[in-house]
């Protein structure tokens, strides 16, 4: 795999760019972020969206929820690589081990943000936006906390 290569078509990039952060929820809920944290940690600054777990360490711009807990307490990681390393499936691994339950928003597998395929064995990824010399922006992997966080499959992963 390679740092330099986009794992979303420039279009893509475009629509999150324009995509309003009005999906904030005001009330509390159980819902987790793709970034692997609460929803109710994202808050609206100006017209950036901010998601603040305890110490920091996240960059989501783009609240996307992907799953419900029984204990949003524990998804409270910072990302620190790809798929298992990702805040994301670690707060779903502390969950297993706690015993506490949580269902995939999509059904039975989430969503592949790449092909739309059933992600049966999901891998998070975490993207950042990267622009080359000629201008043009790409969202590139990062193993690190990202502004963009996505659900592979393994198969796509293994693309990327
Ligand atoms: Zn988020
Ligand atoms: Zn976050
Ligand atoms: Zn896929």
């Amino acid at each position: 795999m390679s740092e330099e290569m986009g794992i979303f078509s420039e279009g893509a990039l475009d629509a999150f760019r324009k995509k309003n952060p009005a999906g904030v929820r005001k009330k509390p809920t159980r819902e987790v972020c793709a970034c692997g944290h609460s929803m109710n940690f994202h808050k609206p600054l100006g017209e950036k969206v901010y998601c603040s777990p305890g110490r920091g360490g996240c960059l989501c711009e783009e609240p996307s929820p992907v799953l419900e807990a029984e204990s949003t307490r524990v998804f409270m990681y910072v990302t620190t690589g790809f798929g298992s390393e990702h805040a994301l499936a670690k707060g779903i691994l502390a969950s297993i081990d706690k015993g506490f339950g949580f269902k995939w928003i999509d059904g039975d597998a989430p969503k592949c943000a790449k092909c739309a395929g059933d992600a049966v064995n999901p891998y998070p990824v975490a993207a950042r936006v990267v622009e080359d010399p000629s201008g043009s922006a790409r969202l590139v992997p990062t193993a690190a906390p990202g502004v963009y966080n996505k659900i592979l499959c393994a198969s796509c992963f293994s693309q990327i």
